[in-house]
């Protein structure tokens, strides 16, 4: 049985969300932009109606307003906001699939092929999630219904706002072939320039290149696109986990600066961290999986996650393993923007801690220990009266002098 694999796209996110928060600018032209002073404020979402006027993304303000005399300049983008409805719009699509692949914070894939007895036919599935995500949070997404995830990412494309596109085996060749092949994910501008020298210009051309060709021009992309171009592609939607464990404690900023060092970005964990551990404390939870996401200066975003050997609740220790997260997966191809951390797979923390014979159990606990003392001691005195930081900048010194600090702490609250 063919797969359905849906991609929805929300559509003008930021501006979008800008909108249903304020009715009163919907019907006038709207333009997102980072803030003047700090990003010589550049248009970084815009409506259809600014859209229409001629403003683009990426536009300065003054240009901007030069193009459209009554553009609603937002010069303050509310990040947590979109990052909620894009939450939101996430819960949704989790009602009729748990195979849901994020691509960036407005878009994602489903894999809806489990779904349709239950739910009607992928094209019925996709309309309803419009009309939902309409009603339920006042913004459109365009969708596209296929068999694999180019084709369904190409559809959502194709017809905006607001719309479904279902692209067929039956149909591809009619409305793929004749598009440019610069509309496909995995084309990007040394690709397209190659396909351009030789007079491969749409995605037809492409479908009908000897594959031993494009392999020889383009290596293992050019294997990739002629299996898009012909509809082989089968790349599997990731399944989210999040789903099995709803209950999540986690906790995000979008840095003043952006950030361009590991340091700085361990710094912004350790931060985050002590919210967590503190919530995580509060509800006599542990966690035992990890997630972090960065969005990066081009409002990229990316996300990884793990699941630990045994579970955590210091934020000293939880902003380690995410920090190894970043580090072992980031290419720093971009400054970083936002950095958000979640932690799941939480159980009660009365039952007992598992423990690998990796771990430092001893350790583990004094850290734990540290922590809570110091918490009842801000509660007491308010929070100036001990920081975490004090503690947690001992992570930048080698290991043998934090061991000494650890046990100086130790001591301390003993006394
Ligand atoms: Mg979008």
């Amino acid at each position: 049985m063919d797969r359905a694999i849906l991609h929805c796209d929300m559509n003008n996110f930021y501006a979008s969300v800008e909108c249903a928060l304020d009715p009163s600018i919907k019907d006038s032209p709207v333009a997102v932009c980072g803030s003047e002073s700090e990003r010589h404020g550049i248009v970084l979402a815009r409506n259809y109606k600014a859209r229409d006027k001629g403003v683009v993304v990426g536009d300065t303000i003054w240009k901007a307003r030069n193009k459209c005399e009554n553009l609603v300049v937002i010069d303050t983008p509310h990040f947590d906001k979109y990052l909620e409805y894009s939450e939101k719009a996430f819960k949704i699509y989790e009602r009729y699939t748990d195979y849901i692949e994020p691509m960036g914070i407005d878009e994602c894939w489903l894999d809806v092929t489990n779904s349709t007895t239950l739910f009607g036919t992928p094209k019925k599935i996709a309309d309803e999630l419009r009309s939902i995500i309409k009603k339920e949070l006042n913004v459109t997404i365009s969708v596209g219904v296929s068999f694999n995830k180019t084709f369904a990412k190409l559809g959502s494309d194709l017809k905006k706002p607001d719309a479904t596109t279902v692209i067929s085996r039956d149909n591809f060749k009619e409305i793929v072939w004749p598009l440019p092949v610069s509309a496909l994910i995995g084309v990007g501008r040394n690709t397209y320039k190659v396909l351009k020298k030789y007079y491969i210009e749409t995605v037809g051309d492409l479908a009908k290149e000897k594959k031993e060709r494009l392999q020889y021009l383009l290596g293992k992309n050019g294997v990739f696109l002629y299996n898009v171009a012909n509809g082989l592609e089968d790349e599997e939607v990731a399944k989210s986990d999040l789903k099995d464990n709803p209950k999540s404690v986690s906790h995000g900023i979008t840095t003043v600066k952006d950030l361009n060092s590991d340091e700085e970005v361990w710094k912004t964990m350790l931060n985050l961290t002590q919210e967590i551990s503190w919530k995580l404390r509060k509800y006599k939870l542990r966690a035992g999986g990890v997630s972090v996401s960065i969005r990066d200066s081009k409002l990229m975003w990316h996300q990884w996650q793990k699941k630990l050997k045994s579970t955590e609740q210091s934020a000293v220790n939880i902003a380690k393993i995410a920090y190894n997260i970043f580090i072992d997966s980031y290419d720093w191809a971009n400054p970083v923007r936002n950095v958000t951390i979640s932690t799941m797979y939480l159980t009660s923390d009365d039952s007992p801690v598992e423990m690998t014979i990796f771990d430092d159990f001893d350790k583990k606990l004094k850290v734990e220990k540290i922590e809570s003392v110091m918490e009842k001691l801000n509660n007491k005195y308010g929070s100036e009266v001990m920081t975490l930081a004090t503690l947690l900048e001992e992570n930048y010194l080698p290991e043998s002098r934090r061991r000494v600090k650890y046990s100086e702490k130790k001591n301390d609250d003993n006394n």
